[in-house]
């Protein structure tokens, strides 16, 4: 221990750092675009993005979010044991064995087909529970939930057979998607969100009472006509979904790492692994302490840029596990222990978008694929 008390916080080779402030904007200007009956679901799956679920979800909470999603039973447990008191809502299905935990700790699940509802509620009815549940759709993404084309009626039928299961309280009916970022194509979201629609309808009164929902970021911002009762969201409210400048969503999260070294030299000089980047002149060249090993792609780095004294500057070598060599020679004032900022907001810096568009990759896999033992350091003014 170290004389204080506490024990001494080594300095941060590199870190995440995530900003509470634009959390909390870019929630309020998410509100403020949903209609007064349609409540936006915060989706904190995956350890929010990678970004910490209790801490997002219990800024969330106290911002006014009333509830969250996530990806499985584990997650939601965690968001429990942290104190989060809001329904969750779960994105994958259960098995019956754990129809009474997600009950106890106020679960929402969906069913995703007439077998896994009444496997869940013969579980619910025989202890006297009372399961949530949202039946999901397939209306085209081929993921979980009861396919949809081509078998409407069929698939009438299958919705209104869980309907009047016992032991369920079947309170809603969604579907997720295939998410066409293309503005070309988006004629194929509108097809899939009008297909969820008109299957609703035709469940007549069976279907009145149940919540709808089928838009995440994308449909979010391209078509408020299908916001519906819930829109469930992650990136937006992260700020790394395209389009969402038109809102003026702010980014919060960034990818920080410390200058570890700074050497002059000389043209011809090897740098990296394999040899491969050999100095084309007398240059700068700073080490900054990240690498695959913090969840960066190694092939991804050439053509790569991280920013140090607010100038962008290239990646050159090839990337380790723990270092990044950059060029810094158009930086005479870098030194030492500066910040290099991986990605971030603002224009001085790449964004997590120009990141990932060096491999064909997204930021939602950008962020997820970091390493939960990064530092991460939450930034919030009052
Ligand atoms: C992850 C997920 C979301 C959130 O997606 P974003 O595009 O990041 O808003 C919404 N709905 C479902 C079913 C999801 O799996």
């Amino acid at each position: 221990m170290h004389k204080s008390g506490m024990s001494p916080r080594p300095q941060s080779r590199c870190w995440l750092e995530i900003d509470l402030n634009a959390l909390r904007w870019n929630w309020a200007h998410i509100r403020s675009c949903c209609a007064k009956d349609c409540e936006p679901m915060a989706v904190v799956k995956c350890n929010g993005y990678g970004l910490g679920a209790v801490r997002i979800a219990q800024e969330l909470e106290k911002t006014g979010c009333s509830i969250f999603a996530v990806a499985d039973l584990g997650e939601a447990l965690e968001l429990r044991q942290a104190g989060i008191r809001s329904p969750l809502f779960l994105l994958s299905p259960i098995g019956p064995s754990d129809a009474a935990i997600a009950a106890e700790e106020n679960v929402i699940v969906p069913v995703a087909d007439a077998t896994h509802g009444r496997a869940l509620s013969a579980a619910a009815s025989v202890r006297g529970l009372r399961l949530r549940t949202h039946i999901k759709l397939d209306v085209g993404l081929t993921r979980l939930g009861i396919p949809i084309p081509g078998r409407e009626a069929e698939a009438a039928d299958e919705v209104r057979s869980i309907l009047s299961l016992p032991g369920l309280s079947n309170e809603g009916i969604f579907t997720h998607i295939s998410g066409m970022m293309e503005p070309e194509m988006d004629y194929l979201n509108i097809r899939q969100a009008e297909l969820f629609r008109g299957f609703v309808a035709r469940l007549g009164e069976a279907g009145r009472h149940l919540k709808k929902h089928c838009a995440s970021s994308l449909l979010f911002l391209l078509h408020p006509e299908y916001h519906m009762d819930y829109v469930r969201l992650t990136s937006v409210l992260l700020g790394i979904q395209k389009g969402g400048e038109s809102l003026s969503l702010r980014g919060v999260a960034a990818m920080k790492a410390r200058l570890l070294q700074v050497k002059h030299v000389p043209k011809g000089t090897n740098i990296g692994y394999w040899m491969s980047y050999v100095a084309p002149r007398d240059m700068k060249i700073g080490i900054a302490g990240v690498g695959y090993g913090d969840g960066l792609v190694r092939s991804l780095m050439s053509g790569a840029e991280m920013s140090v004294c607010g100038k962008r500057v290239p990646v050159v070598g090839k990337l380790s596990m723990t270092f990044a060599a950059i060029d810094i020679t158009s930086v005479p004032e870098a030194k030492v222990g500066d910040v290099v900022t991986v990605f971030g907001s603002g224009n001085d810096c790449p964004t997590v978008w120009d990141y990932a568009d060096l491999y064909g990759g997204h930021p939602c896999e950008v962020l997820t694929m970091l390493k939960d033992r990064i530092p991460k350091k939450y930034i919030q003014q009052e």
